[in-house]
């Protein structure tokens, strides 16, 4: 198992008073009981960034910054959209790159998603490549080739010393945001999926995420059961509470894995 990782999406929620408090607290959960085995990422709106940026940095905390989307052009006439080369001003090192919520909503087809990739990565940021099925696909049995497919055509042209900083989130579509989360049976099929897919296309070494209506509640027995490397958390990690205990789950759960072997 690699090293877990957790990620808080908190996607269009919290204004910047209200990121500032979640990121306090955070800060604070984790200061008193430091996370030992578990990379922590917090993904808020464009302009929290800032002010996320100026806590974690006066907590002298190891949270990482993540935005939730970036433009793949350079700069230019792009109304409303915000550049690699922004982020990284902010602090920003993680990128997440076409959630579902982006593809459906949003119109980011597999082009431009292969296009953002290569973006984050070549800035030397950190990439986390969503992919998942929807609902009709998993009823017809098609969700295996659906994820492959958004995985090559994301991957292909990547760059080999890029491949590093490529994380996979599998995040089903129905299970975001449903309180619906996938089996860990159905999440271990995927990662098992992912994890051959990604030896053959030289990305063998990334880590596998789920996201999905993730819990403290369920979330050892998805890391466990389900072979995952992490979390991608959207609800759950509105309040620090909940997203600490997801993250104190891959703590244990990694350290009990490690004491085994
Ligand atoms: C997400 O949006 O990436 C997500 C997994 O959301 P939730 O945890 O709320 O299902």
């Amino acid at each position: 198992m690699n090293r877990p990782l957790v990620i808080g999406n908190w996607k269009m929620n919290l204004d910047f008073v209200e990121a500032v408090h979640l990121t306090q607290q955070i800060s604070v959960l984790l200061k008193n009981q430091p996370s030992a085995h578990t990379d922590v990422v917090v993904a808020p709106p464009f302009v929290d960034l800032r002010s996320v940026a100026s806590v974690l940095e006066a907590e002298r905390s190891n949270v990482a910054l993540a935005a939730q989307h970036v433009n793949p052009h350079e700069a230019g006439a792009h109304t409303g959209e915000v550049s690699q080369a922004m982020l990284a001003r902010l602090g920003v090192t993680w990128v997440l790159v076409g959630h579902s919520e982006r593809r459906t909503h949003y119109a980011m087809d597999d082009a431009v998603v292969a296009a953002t990739l290569s973006t984050v990565v070549r800035s030397g940021a950190n990439a986390v490549l969503c992919v998942g099925e929807d609902e009709s696909a998993r009823d017809d049995g098609e969700y295996a080739s659906v994820v492959s497919a958004q995985l090559a055509s994301a991957l292909a042209g990547l760059e080999e010393k890029s491949r590093a900083l490529v994380t996979v989130a599998y995040e089903p579509i129905w299970a975001i945001g449903t309180g619906r989360s996938a089996a860990p049976e159905q999440i271990h099929e995927m990662a098992t999926v992912l994890r051959r897919e990604l030896t053959a296309l030289g990305c063998g070494e990334a880590r596998v995420l789920y996201g999905g209506s993730v819990t403290g509640e369920n979330a050892a027995a998805i890391l466990v059961e389900g072979g995952v490397d992490g979390f991608l958390v959207g609800g759950a990690s509105l309040k620090s509470d909940s997203f600490v205990a997801i993250i104190r789950a891959c703590d244990d759960c990694y350290a009990g894995l490690a004491n085994r072997r």
